[in-house]
């Protein structure tokens, strides 16, 4: 994998997580599908989707962060 921004190699591992301060060690996921909201806000069809666990990669060189789609939960 190579830097988009820098062309650095070098990247660390991580995940996007909450930040809240009720954080109980959630991340973010991807959904399968156009984002649809009903009435009240809520994402439409939310459980009937296929996710996946949303992985990021930060470029040691300069911060850059690339997002993969990891397994499916
Ligand atoms: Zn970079």
């Amino acid at each position: 994998m190579k830097c988009s921004q820098c062309e650095s190699t070098l990247f660390s591992p991580g995940y996007l997580g909450s930040s809240s301060s009720d954080d109980r060690g959630t991340y973010e996921r991807w959904y399968d599908g156009e984002l649809e909201l009903g009435m009240f806000g809520d994402v439409k069809h939310a459980s009937s989707r296929a996710r996946f666990q949303v992985l990021a990669y930060r470029c040691q060189g300069c911060g850059h962060i690339e997002l993969f789609a990891g397994a499916q939960d």
